[in-house]
């Protein structure tokens, strides 16, 4: 917190960074007149002018500062606390440090978490471990098949390369297909992959890729309801059931209730901390980092 105040004092020197991130080495080729300058800050405006002929230009456009009237610096913090937490941290605690309203607190973490996707991460290794779980329905989260009557839940599929990286999505449905079409998306050809024994696991060793080929996935699967959680040595999904853990604490913590509509959201802030997990207090950064760019 104290380093977030040395190196974040006040909005200018927000401003100043996400400028930086944008324009790495400084020196840029103004648009207008072409020549290298240094862009200097505009008064008290969000834009920089080239020394040269004065063209503006503007760090915040496109970001998700852009048409915000919250403070830079109260944005910087909120991603500060996102990035620092293990669990997630609560719109109403950022109302109560900073002073904004509850609503302008969830807006500013609604929009945080578009940028934390990991949608495109493919997972290889000689150990992947893949499962399902339910969000929502009288029993908040829960791994395994929902019952009878808990058909409102939420399927999630969750990927977990053993002692790596995780990605979790929401799916429409549990059905065969789109179990694999999650698998072919984010799985190496190739990978060994773990499962519990559940029927619609077992197309796995023939899914084919472009061109039919086989993909070489090598399937290997517990049976969960006999309880042999971890029978032989290296067939269990544990790692995936860290992240199920890690979640659930998390939504059930701190979010209390999550509609279908940003579940999405919520995991990619999850598995975003899980990826980084090794990083310390470089996680505020690399939020920092994805803020400032533009797509
Ligand atoms: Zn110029």
């Amino acid at each position: 917190m104290r380093d977030f105040n040395i190196e974040f004092p006040d909005d200018a020197a927000c401003l100043e960074y996400v400028k930086e991130q944008r324009w790495p080495d400084g020196m840029v080729p103004c648009s207008r007149c072409g020549k290298k300058t240094k862009h200097y800050r505009v008064g008290n405006r969000t834009a920089y002018a080239c020394q040269f002929c004065g063209n503006h230009i503007y760090p915040l456009a496109g970001t998700i500062f852009e048409k915000s009237s919250t403070p830079l610096k109260t944005w910087f913090y909120a991603m500060y606390l996102m990035g620092s937490t293990r669990c997630g941290i609560s719109a109403k605690q950022v109302q109560r440090e900073t002073g904004v309203t509850y609503k302008t607190a969830w807006r500013m973490f609604k929009q945080i978490r578009t940028l934390l996707s990991d949608g495109d991460l493919q997972l290889e290794g000689p150990t992947v471990e893949i499962d399902e779980a339910y969000y929502g329905g009288t029993r908040k989260f829960k791994r395994g098949r929902p019952m009878r009557g808990d058909l409102k839940k939420t399927p999630i599929v969750g990927i977990v390369q053993r002692n790596g990286k995780a990605i979790a999505r929401v799916v429409d449905h549990v059905t065969s297909n789109s179990l694999l079409k999650t698998v072919r998306k984010h799985v190496v050809p190739g990978s060994v992959i773990y499962t519990d024994d559940f029927n619609l696991y077992h197309g796995i060793p023939h899914m084919k890729g472009p061109g039919g080929r086989n993909l070489q996935f090598t399937h290997y699967t517990i049976n969960h309801s006999l309880g042999k959680y971890v029978k032989k040595g290296h067939i269990h999904t544990n790692s995936v059931e860290g992240l199920w853990s890690l979640i659930k604490r998390g939504i059930g913590g701190v979010y209390h209730s999550v509609s279908r509509e940003y579940l999405q959201g919520y995991l990619d802030e999850y598995c975003f901390r899980y990826n980084r997990r090794h990083e310390g207090n470089r996680q505020f950064k690399a939020i920092l980092l994805r803020a400032s760019r533009v797509a």
